[in-house]
């Protein structure tokens, strides 16, 4: 007789680069749990819907939920944790009797690898690209957890950076927050002046599906931003080292890659929809052989 696994899953749109069903899927068979993740690709975005209603059907335990949809499924949603409703944007979410609720663990997923710096963040001013559900969730964590003295966002649309301002200064009068277009010609002055520069935009990912990517920059390498003390953090993963990196680890800078915050939010994740520890020493080993073999 077959035994059924429960289904769990990414929701989002060119995500062959992913490496969480090798998270997840790692975890469960260590464990020996009846689980299995699995990517789905919806699109258009107006399937969203149509997507969760058949999941629901179909007795789906749960998934994560990326670009571009962690805050489009928000109003999809039967209920928010406290975190996810603060941020409006959803990464996580659970079938818990039919209804879905909506969590964000890429807020502590993000904050964890960053901790043992806490003094390098306290009192600095932090440089934040993009403007999307992963910078929400950023800011969030910079606010939450640390104490920094002002934050940038930069963005390609300078307007989504001024939303993402608005919607943090409606929640605390003591943020110091402003925006910068990545286009700025201040941009190199800001970034000069920043501690600590985090990448929450898709620039630098390899992957077959926007193969361009790859080698866009965040900024001109020949720029004078980095010096000691500095901090570079990353969320992409694919490559670990991607150029933004490369090149602050070229100049001696502390560097932190996206890994660490895929291993740190998947943990969380995974003690959501399981109530199970994540091994994560065992899923980082698993991580780092698939990164040294070729993207999908
Ligand atoms: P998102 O909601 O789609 O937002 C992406 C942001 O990047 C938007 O501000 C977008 O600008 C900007 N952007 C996209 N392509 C760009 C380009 N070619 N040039 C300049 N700006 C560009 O995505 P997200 O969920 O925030 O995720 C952002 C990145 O973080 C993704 O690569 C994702 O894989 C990564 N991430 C990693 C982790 C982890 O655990 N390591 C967790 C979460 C996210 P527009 O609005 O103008 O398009």
């Amino acid at each position: 007789m077959v035994r059924a696994k429960k289904v769990l899953g990414l929701l989002g749109y060119q995500i062959g680069y992913s490496l969480s069903p090798v998270l997840h899927n790692t975890a469960f068979a260590h464990l020996e749990l009846p689980y299995f993740y699995t990517l789905f690709e919806v699109y258009p975005p107006d399937l969203l819907r149509t997507a969760l209603d058949g999941a629901k059907a179909l007795g789906i335990v749960g998934f994560n939920v990326t670009t571009p949809y962690k805050e489009r499924i928000v109003p999809y949603l039967d209920l928010l944790s406290a975190e996810a409703s603060e941020v409006q944007a959803v990464n996580t979410i659970l079938n818990q009797d039919g209804q879905w609720i909506g969590y964000n663990t890429d807020i502590v997923g993000f904050a964890e690898p960053l901790l043992p710096y806490q003094s390098h963040l306290d009192g600095s001013q932090v440089v934040v690209f993009g403007a999307g559900g992963a910078a929400r969730a950023v800011v969030q964590a910079l606010r939450q957890f640390f104490k920094p003295k002002h934050i940038c966002l930069v963005a390609r649309d300078e307007s989504k950076a001024a939303l993402l301002k608005e919607h943090f200064e409606r929640r605390s009068k003591h943020l110091s927050l402003s925006t910068c277009a990545l286009d700025a010609e201040s941009l190199e002055s800001v970034l000069a002046s920043a501690r600590v520069i985090i990448n929450a935009t898709p620039i630098g990912t390899e992957s077959t599906a926007l193969p361009q990517l790859k080698t866009m920059r965040l900024f001109p390498a020949e720029w004078k931003v980095w010096s000691a003390g500095k901090i570079a953090y990353d969320l992409v993963y694919r490559p670990l080292l991607t150029p933004f990196l490369h090149d602050a680890q070229t100049h001696g800078v502390t560097v932190i890659s996206g890994l660490e915050m895929l291993l740190a939010q998947g943990a969380k994740s995974f003690e959501i929809w399981t109530g199970q520890t994540f091994p994560k020493d065992i899923v980082r080993t698993a991580l780092l052989q698939q990164l040294s073999s070729v993207c999908p």
